[in-house]
């Protein structure tokens, strides 16, 4: 089932997400549907909070049109245990549609979290899906890809969103 996105000016996109504690049904309902639509939407990434539920829990698959099922990833309350070098590369989200810039962030990163069925794991990942798992990964903190450029671009930024509001092209 496909799930409405949320954009940009929603307040769940900016509040810390739960901490998951039911490993049931519903969670493995919800990942699939969060899945199905990251793909139908394009993205290599979707957080949770950008469909609405405020826990901490996202999605990826980075491996592009061919998707390898090795490179789809639930994760659930993961936690950034190591980075390592960095990385500069364009970056969007599915909550601002049409809207890239480039971001800084580390281009080896260590994260742990938990799978569906609540199983520890920790993985190694670099380059696009480290940026993946960073941005991801601020969602679930209320934290966005806009609060990594300077003031001066991110009030350009939020005028054209305003703008699109304005015609009604942001919802
Ligand atoms: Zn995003």
């Amino acid at each position: 089932m496909m799930l409405k996105v949320v954009k940009y000016g929603d307040p769940v996109l900016q509040q810390e997400g739960k901490l998951i504690t039911e490993f049931d049904g519903k969670l493995a309902a919800l990942v699939e549907n969060m899945f199905e639509t990251m793909y139908e939407e394009k993205g290599c990434g979707l957080a949770a909070p950008q469909v609405g539920e405020s826990i901490k829990l996202f999605v990826m698959d980075c491996s592009g049109s061919n998707r390898d099922p090795k490179r789809r990833y639930a994760l659930i309350n993961p936690r950034i245990i190591e980075t390592k070098e960095t990385q500069v590369g364009e970056e969007g989200c599915l909550s601002f549609p049409d809207i890239y810039f480039e971001v800084e962030r580390p281009r080896i990163v260590t994260v742990s979290a938990q799978d569906i069925h609540g199983k520890e794991f920790t993985m190694q990942v670099e380059d696009l899906e480290a940026r993946c798992v960073l941005h991801e990964t601020d969602h679930l903190y209320g934290k966005l890809f806009l609060d990594y450029i300077s003031a001066l671009k991110r009030d350009l930024v939020k005028r054209k969103i305003k703008k699109r509001i304005k015609l009604g092209e942001w919802d």
